[in-house]
């Protein structure tokens, strides 16, 4: 669930939290958190480290230590959260136990706890248990390792030109699909690629090969416009996304489409629900008419 925008403000409010801060061991609740290198060998080599500032590529965030780059994917359910105080977390599960209460999602769903030396620590819970974290050794391991699929950054890596020659040389793909392909360029998931598209009024289902160099342009315009509204209203939290300090973002209020099967479109029509790249996707069939190849039909 989290996508640029999310992880774009996490990024940005974990930085300053975790800046010049030692790790100590960590505690790995489920091993297969750990991607690479292996579960003992994280666990042995994280301690040491100094965490040095907070950057993200695609919905990648990436924490470049005084040695070596931290990588984190939420994927589905992943949160990361920040605490100033470490908690012990087999002596609360037993307390709740004793007291009847319920363990809070993001003890009950722990999969990982990184504290620094000062006493505070990182946690990455995961109800789904897709999440995943890599530690590697240099820039090149990050990128034969951990981003060897990932497409350039949609918020930070490509010009308007850049994305149309991009656009140019996928042709023949349902633009839809070719959005949500981290390998064509790296970012956006369900619900920020339906509000860019209703945004444009480009219909999901239409070939990319359709588009003017003017349609290209705006398609372009509308996606740098919905993430950087997104992550200027602390991400889109349904259920399971929470910002670093466990807040709740608020652009989900603001969604034009997503989520909004048969209710009024700003235009009056109702929004609609198809399936487009194999994935729920919403639009407004008036906004976004689907291309007939007949100017002036309606
Ligand atoms: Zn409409």
């Amino acid at each position: 669930m989290p996508e640029l925008p999310e992880v774009e403000v996490i990024c940005r409010e974990i930085e300053p939290l975790i800046k010049n801060k030692t790790f100590d061991v960590p505690v790995l609740y489920m091993p297969s958190t750990v991607d690479y290198p292996s579960p003992e060998e994280f666990t042995t080599s994280l301690p040491g480290r100094t965490a040095k500032n907070a950057r993200r590529k695609g919905k990648y965030l990436l924490i470049d230590l005084n040695d070596g780059i931290l990588a984190i994917h939420l994927r589905m359910t992943g949160n990361l959260l920040y605490k100033e105080e470490s908690v012990n977390h087999e002596a609360a599960a037993e307390e709740s136990a004793k007291t009847n209460e319920t363990i809070p999602a993001d003890q009950r769903f722990l999969r990982l706890a990184m504290p620094f030396t000062d006493g505070s620590v990182l946690h990455f819970s995961d109800m789904r248990r897709f999440g995943r974290v890599w530690l590697v050794e240099n820039e090149e391991q990050l990128q034969t390792i951990v981003l060897k699929n990932v497409g350039p950054d949609l918020l930070n890596d490509l010009c308007c030109e850049e994305f149309i020659e991009l656009l140019q040389k996928r042709k023949r793909s349902q633009l839809k699909a070719l959005l949500l392909d981290q390998g064509f360029a790296a970012g956006m998931g369900n619900i920020y690629t339906d509000e860019c598209l209703f945004r444009c009024g480009i219909h999901p289902r239409r070939q990319a090969e359709t588009l003017s160099p003017a349609d290209a342009e705006q398609l372009y315009r509308s996606i740098q416009d919905v993430l950087a509204d997104g992550i200027e209203h602390g991400g889109t939290t349904f259920r399971d996304y929470r910002n670093s300090s466990g807040a709740l973002g608020d652009f989900q209020s603001r969604l034009a489409v997503y989520g909004r099967k048969d209710e009024p479109c700003s235009c009056g029509a109702a929004i609609e629900k198809i399936t487009a790249a194999g994935r729920g996707t919403y639009y407004c069939p008036r906004c976004q008419a689907e291309q007939t190849g007949e100017e002036g039909c309606d």
